[in-house]
């Protein structure tokens, strides 16, 4: 849910005179290969006569009626929310509180297609927990709980259910790392799972250092091969990738694997664009995005889920301006925002051109007279490296991924209780650091489909692109000493990976 609609629940639920109290709200699912997720959406609260408060709160068929119907004409499902007012962290359902949701769940459904969400809120802390009651042959219907429940603001707040998510361990690597913000922030933190759409020399970057940080769920996803003129940037590839047509998401997946310090880190990787269906559907099971990527058409599908399935996208990237006539740089811009229903969306603050991601779409961003015709492409640039993207180095490309960690850190730690910051932009000539004041256009056609999930268009299709470079690495395709060649790098880093998992065994990591 997002921070304004907490804060409407709160008000109600939280009671001076401390009895709990309970109301109904609407929410549409947002669902992605493994994950399916509850958006809530509008609060409707009980009108005089609709719910009793003696202890024990209470509310009346005709409320759960009048709710389910207006649900039902706008294709969303029912929430069942209570608080425990004296509660603290993930809540364990009381002998009334199951009751009082399983006797609606049936009616609910059957309503409005969509299984009933309960949620608690506990008042000393301000923890959320939640669960599904899904259809049941048996008589007696269970909830399925959920794993946590997202409230998305500033700053990103996360209730675990330790029960299904453990407190990861803490391995005497993460000393430091747990020592910089304390241990329970470092558990909550490093359960929070974070995809990096884009492996070049931003994205590369970042997913190392996530590794680093004992983050247990990684995801990596680019479709794009290391080609010779990516080794002045890619640190960590050698000509040997691009000898045998690595993937980047090969390199970005053998270097954060080598500098994971979790328990049981899970790096998953996807051969794939984020403007692939299966690409999308992937990304709807992470908590956050890193988007490093330049194309206006993954940065388009980037920018709605952001806002359509509540899922905070941490975006920015780097452009160097050279002088036209080639004869030296006259600046470089790096800049950073976290998108967000209640933050500006990408278009708004001048970093999307909805009008160029037809372009796109047709590979007309490929064609050499295209490019020539335009100049650079619309968009930030992350560090990419087909023709159309902008100019990049190894030494400014480390701002543009630290500026976005940096974002990161804020959207999830909140040092001294402020979370991000809003967009930034780091001038390189003069050295300034500028917060921009962009504001929300009143009829943004992203943000009007905030909270829109399932329902909303995908901006998904076919990526001819990255289908070519798929097929380009394939090894079929490769000449039998190039195969031969790869066969042996293969073996020599599965020999590094085995010696590094038996240091850390040795090491009782
Ligand atoms: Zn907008």
């Amino acid at each position: 849910m997002t921070a304004e609609t907490e804060g409407a629940l709160r008000a109600h639920l939280l009671r001076s005179d401390r009895q709990e109290d309970i109301c109904l709200a609407t929410y549409r699912p947002s669902t992605g290969t493994t994950r399916r997720t509850s958006l809530l959406r509008q609060v409707h609260l009980p009108e005089p006569g609709e719910r009793e408060v003696h202890g024990n709160a209470t509310i009346t068929g005709d409320y759960v009626l009048r709710v389910a119907a207006a649900a039902a004409s706008a294709g969303d499902g029912v929430v069942l929310l209570h608080s425990h007012p004296g509660g603290q962290g993930w809540q364990a359902m009381s002998g009334p509180d199951v009751d009082t949701e399983s006797s609606y769940a049936n009616l609910v459904r059957e309503i409005t297609g969509l299984p009933l969400v309960g949620m608690t809120l506990a008042g000393h802390d301000g923890a959320w927990s939640a669960r599904h009651w899904d259809h049941s042959a048996a008589a007696d219907i269970t909830p399925t709980y959920s794993e946590n429940v997202r409230v998305l603001g500033p700053e990103l707040r996360v209730t675990w259910n330790d029960q299904i998510v453990p407190v990861p361990g803490r391995p005497s690597t993460l000393i430091r790392s747990v020592a910089s913000w304390g241990p329970s922030r470092h558990a909550d933190l490093t359960r929070r799972s974070v995809l990096v759409v884009g492996l070049g020399s931003v994205g590369l970057d970042i997913a190392v250092r996530l590794a680093a940080t004992g983050i247990t769920r990684l995801g990596l996803m680019d479709f794009d091969t290391i080609k010779l003129h990516n080794l002045d940037r890619l640190i960590g590839a050698t000509a040997t990738d691009a000898w045998l047509r690595r993937s980047k998401l090969d390199l970005a997946q053998r270097l954060a694997a080598q500098n994971a310090t979790a328990s049981s880190p899970v790096i998953d990787s996807f051969d794939l664009s984020i403007c692939e269906p299966h690409g999308l559907a992937a990304a709807l099971d992470y908590d956050q995005i890193i988007c490093c990527v330049d194309r206006p058409w993954p940065r388009a599908v980037l920018n709605l889920l952001a806002y359509r399935d509540y899922i905070p996208v941490i975006d920015g990237g780097i452009a160097i301006d050279v002088f036209a006539d080639g004869s030296g740089m006259r600046n470089a811009t790096w800049r950073s925002h976290v998108l967000y229903p209640s933050r500006p969306c990408m278009s708004c603050i001048g970093q999307l051109d909805l009008g160029a991601i037809a372009a796109d779409q047709s590979g007309a961003l490929d064609d050499p007279a295209y490019i020539t015709g335009n100049g650079q492409p619309p968009g930030a640039a992350a560090g990419g490296d087909t023709p159309a993207e902008s100019a990049n180095v190894a030494v400014l490309s480390v701002s543009a991924a630290a500026s976005l960690l940096a974002q990161y850190v804020s959207l999830n730690v909140a040092p001294g209780g402020l979370g991000e910051p809003g967009p930034l932009q780091y001038l390189l000539s003069t050295h300034t650091l500028d917060h921009l004041k962009a504001a929300r256009r009143p009829a943004c056609p992203v943000e009007a489909l905030t909270g829109f999930g399932d329902q909303a268009i995908r901006m998904t299709g076919p990526h001819p692109a990255a289908e070519h470079e798929r097929q380009y690495r394939d090894s079929h395709s490769l000449h039998p000493g190039l195969r031969i060649a790869r066969y042996l790098d293969t073996t020599l880093s599965w020999t590094r990976a085995r010696l590094i998992a038996d240091a850390k065994r040795r090491l009782g990591l």
